[in-house]
């Protein structure tokens, strides 16, 4: 009887150290408390095969705010240059109800992704929630615009509304280029840049912008995210991309 109660208390220590390594296990309430840590943190999870050897993206929109398939596909080829998934990346889309706020706190997205978010970590699998809002942020102001804002290790919001605004008029960049932009950058920082959870192998963070690249032509540059600065940024119209001491900082950090 000693014995069997000895090994049963093996067992459970066992059970109990493999569920602690295995990160997608980690769930409460049917969510993954895995995806409720701070950007950045992810980072060589996102980037490197370790642990996850594929990944899914969820994107929400409300209806009208869908990304176009431009962007879409301009953000696969991106994390295709620069992670290792060896299983593959893929891309889930559907629209979801609006709030009908005026304007989003990120304590409202919050909620939305809580309400509406199902892909978590599981297995070898990481998930990434994106949400399309059609209201603009409560963070805006007429003196900045905010059109994304990358909130936890896998969730970020595009404010795309304002996206709207800023795209496809005389004068704008397309609305496919402007999208890209922003939906790249806010991936950015879940994947560590700059200085954000990936470590600097040079000194390029833009101390007046913490967590931004000072390289101006940079997709990491800080007015990548806001409506006045990316205009300038664009005139090229085409989709900024990472300079070299970013991409030096990635490959040091598990990505390609
Ligand atoms: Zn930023
Ligand atoms: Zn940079």
């Amino acid at each position: 009887m000693k014995m069997r109660i000895t090994r049963i208390l093996v067992l459970l220590v066992l059970m109990m150290s493999c569920s602690k390594d295995d990160a997608s296990s980690n769930y409460s309430n049917g969510v993954n408390v895995a995806n409720f840590q701070s950007t950045g943190s992810s980072s060589n999870d996102l980037l490197s095969a370790n642990n996850f050897t594929s990944m899914v993206i969820e994107m929400a929109y409300v209806e009208g705010y869908e990304p176009t398939e431009l962007a879409k596909n301009h953000l696969l080829a991106f994390l295709e240059d620069r992670t290792f998934k060896p299983n593959g990346i893929t891309i889930e889309t559907r629209a979801i109800p609006s709030l009908g706020l005026s304007s989003y706190s990120i304590d409202d997205i919050s909620s939305i992704e809580a309400a509406n978010r199902t892909k978590y970590n599981f297995g070898d699998q990481i998930a990434v929630w994106i949400f399309f809002a059609d209201a603009p942020s409560s963070s805006s102001s007429s003196s900045g615009v905010v059109l994304g804002t990358a909130y936890r290790n896998t969730s970020f919001v595009i404010f795309e509304e304002d996206i709207h605004n800023y795209s496809d008029s005389a004068l704008e960049p397309s609305r496919s280029v402007l999208e890209s932009t922003v939906i790249e950058h806010e991936f950015g920082h879940l994947l560590g840049l700059t200085n954000l959870g990936t470590p600097l192998q040079s000194p390029h963070e833009d101390l007046a912008h913490p967590k931004h690249c000072d390289d101006e032509n940079c997709l990491m540059y800080w007015a990548a995210e806001t409506g006045e600065g990316i205009l300038n940024m664009l005139s090229g119209g085409t989709v900024p991309e990472l300079d070299n001491a970013c991409l030096a900082d990635l490959q040091a950090n598990g990505g390609r």
